[in-house]
């Protein structure tokens, strides 16, 4: 049995930044941007900030949520999209789960806050990971131990189908199913896809 640990490493803040290390909204920092003419700039690479959505901010025009970044610094995410996709954003996100924002960039709010505003639900710019980041990094982990089963670290004799998770045996698998990789197997897949991309291009 033979599960490909991942190339990508989650830990690696050149790709996962902390919100102080992304560049500010709008400006063509050149360890980020080309610029490609006056007004028009393109990522020169990829980078991705991921939140933990700790509540949703009340009396916000947009939905807008506290979050609290890998280390522990608190800022927000504002969505900057149109109203109909406001209930499929407000559907999935929770306390506790992980925003990934790719190519995210800050702003100061009027109270100083720093603000991070998402103008786009496309897929391959924000995801809804359905665990918190914590968690995230230990699923990451899992998946780069393919010898050890991720649920009771015994030998490892089978994967799961769709995200290679490695467990020892069919009952351990099932029973896990229930308890936790319901919801990391969304999240293993995810880093799985992201891991199968080349970070240093755009
Ligand atoms: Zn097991
Ligand atoms: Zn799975």
């Amino acid at each position: 049995m033979a599960t490909q640990a991942l190339t990508l490493d989650i830990r690696n803040t050149r790709y996962f930044p902390g919100v102080f290390d992304i560049p500010n909204d709008g400006d063509a920092h050149p360890e980020f941007f080309d610029v490609v003419s006056r007004d028009s700039m393109l990522p020169r690479r990829r980078w991705c900030l991921l939140v933990e959505i700790k509540m949703h901010s009340e009396g916000t025009l947009r939905p807008t949520y506290e979050v609290k970044g890998v280390a522990g610094d608190e800022f927000r995410v504002a969505f900057y999209v149109g109203a109909p996709e406001f209930p499929t954003i407000v559907d999935h996100c929770q306390p506790g789960y992980t925003l990934a924002i790719m190519f995210a960039a800050r702003n100061a709010c009027i109270d100083d806050k720093l603000l991070i505003p998402v103008r786009t639900l496309r897929e391959d710019i924000i995801q809804v990971l359905p665990c918190g980041i914590k968690e995230v990094y230990s699923i990451s982990d899992k998946m780069n131990s393919p010898t050890l089963c991720a649920a009771c670290r015994k030998p490892s004799s089978l994967k799961c189908g769709r995200c290679g998770l490695p467990f020892c045996d069919a009952v351990c698998m099932k029973e896990n199913w229930k308890v936790e990789h319901k919801r990391q197997c969304v999240v293993a897949q995810k880093l799985r896809e992201w891991s199968a991309l080349d970070w240093e291009k755009f």
